[in-house]
């Protein structure tokens, strides 16, 4: 008995190194130290890492230079933490696990968690969309506030690349049912609902990709500037495009409409083709059976002419 309990004494000390070995291995974390970035990783994912190092150098390089921002010397560098898969980045970040959330940027300490899992989303439009923010942040400083949500995603959308004509079709799909969400409605906060938030996001991309096409590839540098010296975002908008934000909204609001409309034969074609082919093959159907009835009643009507035509009775 007494060897049994020892045996049971040396199995439970035996887990219990192990445990605390695996949960400070977990716990371990690593840096990599770049120009502008402090990048903290667990040390089994240094390749995840790595890539997250050269997204950011070049998107912080393209996006300062697309946004006029010119980094004094002496701030300190964005820190990043990399998560690798996805329960590490909802366990990390403490998010919602059904919330599609794959990366995050925090004013103030400019701290950026990224999903590099990939499971949702490429990393480098993730790093590149955070990155953003940061910048928009240090342009704008103390009237960051002053930017509206919707413009702020629209213009990290833009900057990593995650428009796509998605969002229109989107915008253009709730405008005809009546969904579409005013812009100033999402200029604090964006909804929690999934579906919600998704349009939100598109209306967001697209309004800020419709000003660009119409004003020219400096508008969110110009915008960015007029907001942070006058703190005021709709008097900002007039001096870069000239008009009044309800009337951009109304006048972009037409084109996604147009535009929405007009592509409907070409979203909807294969659904259109297969109705037609369905109709035909119901018409050839009916029109194979109608021949069979009209040839079997060609029959009959032969059949009674032969049978009934007896000729003259005879004398
Ligand atoms: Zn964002």
């Amino acid at each position: 008995m007494l060897r049994l309990k020892n045996n049971r004494a040396v199995f439970a000390t035996v887990m219990l190194i192990l445990a605390l070995t695996l949960s400070a291995n977990a716990a371990k974390k690593s840096a990599i130290t770049t120009k502008n970035f402090s990048i903290v990783y667990s040390p089994a994912n240094k390749s995840d890492a790595q890539l997250v190092v050269d997204y950011a150098e070049k998107a912080l390089d393209r996006v300062s230079k697309d946004l006029g921002y010119e980094a004094p010397t002496g701030l300190s560098r964005i820190p990043i933490r990399v998560y690798s898969s996805r329960p590490d980045f909802v366990s990390g970040t403490g998010i919602d696990k059904d919330r599609l959330v794959v990366g995050r940027a925090w004013s103030g300490t400019e701290q950026i968690e990224i999903d590099a899992s990939g499971t949702y989303a490429w990393v480098e439009q993730v790093t590149a969309h955070e990155i953003t923010h940061v910048v928009i942040a240090r342009i704008l400083g103390i009237r960051a506030s002053k930017l509206p949500l919707w413009a702020n995603e629209g213009i990290a959308r833009n900057e990593s690349n995650e428009a796509s004509s998605e969002d229109n079709d989107l915008v253009g799909d709730a405008i005809s049912k009546g969904d579409y969400i005013p812009l100033s409605q999402i200029a604090k906060r964006f909804p929690s609902d999934d579906e919600q938030v998704s349009l939100a996001y598109a209306e967001a991309t697209s309004f800020m990709r419709y000003l660009k096409t119409k004003h020219g590839m400096g508008t969110y540098k110009r915008l960015l500037s007029e907001t942070a010296v006058s703190g005021n975002f709709d008097k900002a908008v007039e001096r870069v495009t000239g008009s009044t934000l309800s009337a951009l909204e109304k006048a972009w609001r037409k084109s996604v409409s147009k535009g929405f409309s007009a592509s409907w034969l070409g979203r909807n074609l294969p659904t259109v083709v297969g109705a037609l082919m369905a109709i035909l093959c119901v018409l050839a159907y009916k029109a194979i059976k109608l021949r069979q009835r009209w040839n079997s009643a060609k029959w009959l009507i032969e059949d009674s002419d032969d049978g009934l035509d007896y000729g003259p009775p005879p004398e």
